[in-house]
């Protein structure tokens, strides 16, 4: 089965997943998308109230902030892979739990993570952070790039946070601001070429372990 064929498979078991209590509530899951080989994977928090509605990722107003924030970047939304550390709603937007958080990502975000097999992941606050620095302070290490496993991994805050609390916004700004150049800091780094020129996953290529978390 091909990388798309198999994020396919996996959008359609999270579509009709009951392995935690969140699938209770939801009205639709929230997979993610992309395109399959996506350079730059962002992973926010959980779907609200309007994805819940959609089925997609960051379709509220955190999402028409993203785009703002993508578009400074020149990256637009199309060529990114977003998701979410867990796929279903937490009922009244309340924090997922921890188990909550480890069902939903042993269960799928390991996965497209590693079909997609970005050169950066995008983390949007702190539950997508913690999957990778436990005990980081977003404070502290917002922004910097650090090597996880096969890849970088970039913490910043949520663009929700930065809507509620303006004086977060120049932070998440600047970060956003250095997408493109951290981009081929980690393209150079990896020896990978840029989307367009990079060749079709092989066997040999394959993540050799579920490192990341
Ligand atoms: N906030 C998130 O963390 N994810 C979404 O998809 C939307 C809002």
């Amino acid at each position: 089965m091909s990388d798309e064929e198999q994020l396919e498979k996996l959008a359609k078991q999270i579509m009709v997943c009951t392995k935690c209590e969140l699938h209770r509530s939801r009205k639709k899951a929230v997979p993610g998308e992309g395109p399959t080989h996506a350079e730059i994977m962002l992973i926010g928090e959980g779907p609200g109230f309007h994805e819940n509605e959609q089925g997609r990722p960051f379709v509220g107003a955190a999402g028409k902030f993203l785009d703002q924030l993508l578009e400074q970047a020149h990256v637009t939304r199309a060529d990114v892979w977003i998701t979410n550390v867990v796929k279903c709603r937490p009922p009244g937007n309340r924090d997922p739990l921890p188990d909550e958080i480890e069902i939903c990502t042993g269960n799928y975000l390991q996965h497209q993570i590693q079909l997609v097999n970005p050169s950066i992941i995008v983390t949007l606050g702190r539950f997508s952070m913690g999957l990778f620095f436990k005990a980081a302070k977003i404070t502290e290490i917002h922004g910097q790039m650090r090597k996880v496993g096969d890849r970088f991994v970039i913490a910043m805050y949520h663009p929700a946070a930065a809507l509620h609390q303006m004086a977060l916004k120049p932070a998440i700004m600047t970060d956003f601001a250095k997408l493109t150049e951290l981009l081929k800091e980690a393209r150079a780094e990896l020896g990978r070429s840029s989307a367009k020129g990079r060749a079709p996953k092989n066997e040999e290529d394959e993540p050799k372990q579920m490192s990341l978390f």
